[in-house]
């Protein structure tokens, strides 16, 4: 199947209030060119480097979200033309986006990173810190704009595991927003488990092998 097709497919499954984001990481601008002319607008990075490069190469309009661990030293590379960064993990990181945004006058849409996963490799915050950071820092950090929470649940077969990790994200998500209703987005899921992560209540998926095929990083 062509990859243009494998887009349809995985939209396909999503119902309509769900987001598809395509993680392009590793794969040629021409490729992204292909679904770009399909209809796909909304596509995820998680190197900066790379980011930048294929955001100067392609069609402006592309929704560019950073999915990936997030430096800070990095975040003015990105702050002009950054649709979403999914990976804020930590207060630092996000005066600094705040910092960098109101050089550029821009108001940046950021998700907190809730660690789920039991394994120590996956970044994130706790869900207290989540909470105690949005009930307080619209005054501090005007430029930018926390729009929900992403996670990413561990790397296993355990559906059951998976499907907790989730279900606590979703929990997460809906307490925090009965407190800020500018919270409306969700970022759960990936190839592996997009289709539990909607049946917990995901409304956005980051989805790339599925899409590209499988990433040669040797
Ligand atoms: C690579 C990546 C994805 C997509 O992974 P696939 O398994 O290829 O769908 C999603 N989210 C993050 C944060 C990633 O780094």
């Amino acid at each position: 199947m062509s990859i243009v097709e494998n887009l349809q497919q995985v939209q396909n499954e999503l119902p309509e209030n769900v987001t598809l984001v395509a993680v392009s990481k590793t794969k040629p601008a021409e490729a992204i060119q292909e679904l770009y002319d399909a209809g796909q607008i909304e596509f995820g990075e998680n190197k900066v480097q790379e980011l930048v490069s294929k955001y100067e190469f392609l069609p402006k309009d592309i929704k560019w979200h950073l999915i990936g661990h997030l430096q800070k030293n990095k975040v003015k590379y990105i702050t002009e033309f950054v649709y979403l960064i999914h990976s804020v993990d930590n207060l630092d990181l996000l005066k600094e986006i705040n910092k960098q945004a109101a050089k550029c006058s821009r108001i940046i849409p950021c998700l907190l990173q809730i660690k789920i996963a039991e394994e120590d490799s996956k970044f994130g915050m706790y869900a207290e810190l989540a909470e105690e950071i949005i009930s307080n820092y619209k005054s501090d950090y005007p430029n930018v704009e926390i729009v929900g929470l992403m996670g990413m649940s561990t790397f296993t077969e355990d559906e059951n595991q998976i499907r907790s990790e989730f279900k606590y994200l979703k929990s997460v998500f809906d307490k925090l927003r009965t407190q800020n209703s500018e919270l409306k987005t969700l970022s759960m899921g990936m190839s592996g488990d997009f289709k539990i992560a909607i049946e917990e209540g995901s409304t956005m998926v980051r989805v790339g092998s599925s899409i590209f095929g499988e990433r040669n990083y040797h």
